[in-house]
């Protein structure tokens, strides 16, 4: 029986790299799949390829940011088992290197984005007898990338916003968990790299692979599988905390 059939799952971000897998996997796994996203072209591919392959899924032009547009796509949809906040942005550069704009920008994607979906989902999960929810959350908490001020800082909060959703909804039957991946191979990370190192691309990919103590970067459905795992009944016990999913990064 397919893990997650007869489940409707909103996905933010999923028009691109991990919540693009994500959405593909959970529809595979039966699901009904709503993909929240800014880039429509690339949502509407993801959506595209779900269908022509037997699956169902659902575009829905927003920035996250937008708590109105939010909580309208939450009441368009109705009932939602389960919530994947993916969507995230990045910023290169230290405290000294990052302008209170470039704070703003991504404090406002990552963590107000994930509140506004929160907040206009939560309320129906507990109303509909539960849901399992999903932050993407990143190494770059646990151990404070250099030169990632902004965005250490961002996926900090979603720990302490898993933490606190996950407690406050023990009793409505809602889980709220998070996942922290190293280097993972997506649009976000070829992006970095034609920004930052122009002409220098495969230089800077094989580079950027070998600081993995796993010699590599991860597939975005390897993310995925976790993320299924933990969205799953499979995972029902499982709440309120962080699942590095890092190839050694942390520890080793
Ligand atoms: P990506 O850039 O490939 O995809 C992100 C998607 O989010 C895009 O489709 C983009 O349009 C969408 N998005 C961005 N801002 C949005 C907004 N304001 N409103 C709606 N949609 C928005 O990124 P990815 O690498 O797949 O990353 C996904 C998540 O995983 C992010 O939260 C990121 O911080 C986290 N993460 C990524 C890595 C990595 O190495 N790629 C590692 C750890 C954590």
């Amino acid at each position: 029986m397919s893990k997650l059939s007869g489940k409707v799952a909103v996905v933010t971000g999923g028009g691109s790299g991990i919540g693009e897998a994500i959405s593909k996997l959970f529809a595979a796994e039966g699901a009904v799949v709503h993909i929240v996203d800014l880039n429509v072209e690339g949502a509407n591919q993801v959506a595209e390829t779900i269908v022509a392959t037997g699956g169902q899924a659902k575009v829905h032009a927003a920035n996250v940011t937008d708590q109105q547009a939010i909580v309208q796509i939450a009441n368009e949809i109705g009932k939602i088992d389960v919530l994947v906040n993916n969507a995230g942005i990045a910023h290169v550069g230290n405290l000294e290197n990052c302008a209170a704009d470039d704070f703003d920008r991504v404090l406002n994607v990552n963590v107000k984005g994930a509140y506004n979906t929160l907040f206009a989902v939560v309320p129906r999960m507990k109303a509909n007898g539960g849901g399992a929810i999903l932050n993407l959350a990143s190494i770059a908490a646990w151990v404070g990338i250099a030169d990632r001020f902004a965005y250490s800082t961002s996926k900090g909060a979603i720990f302490a916003m898993t933490l606190s959703v996950a407690r406050d909804y023990l009793n409505d039957n809602i889980r709220c968990n998070s996942i922290s991946p190293a280097r993972v191979h997506t649009p976000f990370v070829d992006g970095f790299i034609a920004k930052n190192y122009p002409g220098k691309e495969s230089e800077m990919f094989k580079k950027l692979s070998q600081s993995q103590p796993i010699g590599r970067m991860a597939k975005p459905e390897e993310i995925a599988k976790l993320a299924l795992f933990l969205c799953s009944d499979d995972a029902g016990f499982i709440t309120g905390n962080d699942y590095p999913i890092d190839g050694g990064f942390i520890k080793l």
